[in-house]
């Protein structure tokens, strides 16, 4: 293959090569000043992009898994209830954490392509009269269906029922990709990732919990050790990571984070959105003539940063992919689980342009046609036409 690769994945995404280069130097020492000033900046850097001022930011030397399991392992005990939103096969993981950790996990169904019903999750907690619920947990973008959640709502009904659960919310494919806002939304604890929006290789993650959670805190009896924040925090931040810390992760986050903090949050916000949209007005165009379609079925949960895309009847997604990949040098993500075969995904967020994406969309095009796959003609110029509206 010459040329580029297109890599449309919806994590890891692109990795610009100011963060590479960031990362590509030799090892200090992570006890001393120099380490330990970046990590604290970074940290600090990661709040705005949070819309938090007063939660704790915990990074871990993990992916996303690692997050995950350190949101369970320290804020409840053997035994606790949680409320599951079900979203997708992501939500069905950070349920299984849960599960890992003796907890029971109480699942609130959501049907295939559709956003989290917020009458269902008042309803629910409202019967809750025993307040046994210990905690909400909701992924706010659904990676394996390119869904946004809706958090905001989600956190209304809590508060209109009265409930005093815990509200954690996944926001690793939304975060500095589309607006999250930890402290409007009373979000007890998020978790986060940087291989997506913050555009770094896989391997580090974080949690950002307030005072809520870290009250919580005290009094869970889970088993931890390596993700354990009474090892990690001290005198109300981070001071370890009680192993060897990730240092070169942070000299990535660092570029990072200057290249977000250049181009502006709500830029960035807004260049995710006309991608999403063309990416979008392109599949719409696929879908009029039989074609693949857009997964979700209510445009406003679409989310801004991956597209799903669901074949036509009797068409693989993965023979698409493989082609898309093998042939056009365009990578695509799979369908995961029960939606595999059925639904490639488009990443579109991270460090992207519109002439990328267009590339990537006449890739997959090629594939589709390659495929024998029926599609409507035009989605190129869909997609064009939609970038050039103001
Ligand atoms: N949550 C969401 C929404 C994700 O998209 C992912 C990974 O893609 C994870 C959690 C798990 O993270 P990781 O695969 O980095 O462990």
């Amino acid at each position: 293959m010459r040329g580029w690769q297109f890599f449309m994945h919806p994590g890891p995404t692109n990795i610009p090569q100011r963060v590479l280069l960031a990362m590509a130097r030799p090892a200090v020492d992570f006890t001393g000043a120099e380490f330990v000033a970046l990590r604290d900046a970074c940290l600090a850097r990661l709040k705005p992009i949070l819309k938090t001022e007063r939660a704790v930011v915990v990074a871990y030397a993990a992916s996303g898994n690692g997050a995950w399991e350190a949101s369970i392992a320290n804020l409840f005990s053997p035994g606790e209830r949680v409320l599951v939103c079900e979203s997708g096969y992501f939500s069905r993981n950070w349920a299984a954490t849960a599960s890992a950790f003796g907890l029971e996990v109480e699942i609130l169904p959501t049907p295939e392509r559709a956003a989290l019903d917020v009458g269902m999750l008042g309803e629910r907690l409202a019967r809750d009269a025993r307040r046994e619920i210990k905690a909400v947990m909701l992924v706010h973008n659904e990676t394996s269906t390119g869904m946004r959640h809706p958090v905001a709502e989600a956190r209304a009904a809590i508060d209109a029922a009265g409930h005093p659960a815990l509200f954690l919310v996944d926001t690793i494919s939304s975060l500095a990709s589309y607006d999250f806002r930890m402290d409007e939304w009373k979000v007890d604890l998020a978790v986060g990732g940087g291989q997506k929006g913050l555009m770094l290789p896989p391997g580090m993650s974080f949690t950002a919990a307030n005072e809520k959670a870290l009250a919580a805190a005290q009094g869970a009896r889970s088993p931890r050790r390596y993700f354990d924040w009474r090892n990690m925090m001290k005198e109300g931040r981070q001071a370890s990571f009680v192993g060897t810390a990730p240092m070169h992760f942070f000299y990535g986050l660092e570029a990072a984070l200057c290249m977000l903090e250049e181009e502006g949050l709500e830029n960035v916000f807004a260049r995710h959105r006309r991608l999403a949209r063309a990416t979008r007005a392109c599949v719409d165009a696929w879908a009029a003539g039989g074609g693949p379609q857009v997964f979700p079925l209510e445009r406003a949960y679409a989310s801004d940063s991956l597209t799903a895309v669901l074949m036509p009847q009797g068409h693989d997604a993965d023979r698409v992919r493989n082609i898309a990949e093998a042939r056009y040098g365009v990578a695509l993500g799979r369908g995961l689980t029960t939606l595999q075969g059925r639904v490639f995904r488009i990443g579109h967020m991270g460090d992207l342009n519109e002439p990328m994406l267009l590339g990537a969309l006449a890739g997959i095009e090629l594939a589709l046609r390659d495929a024998g796959v029926p599609f409507g003609r035009g989605g190129l110029e869909a997609a064009q036409a939609a970038l050039a509206a103001p």
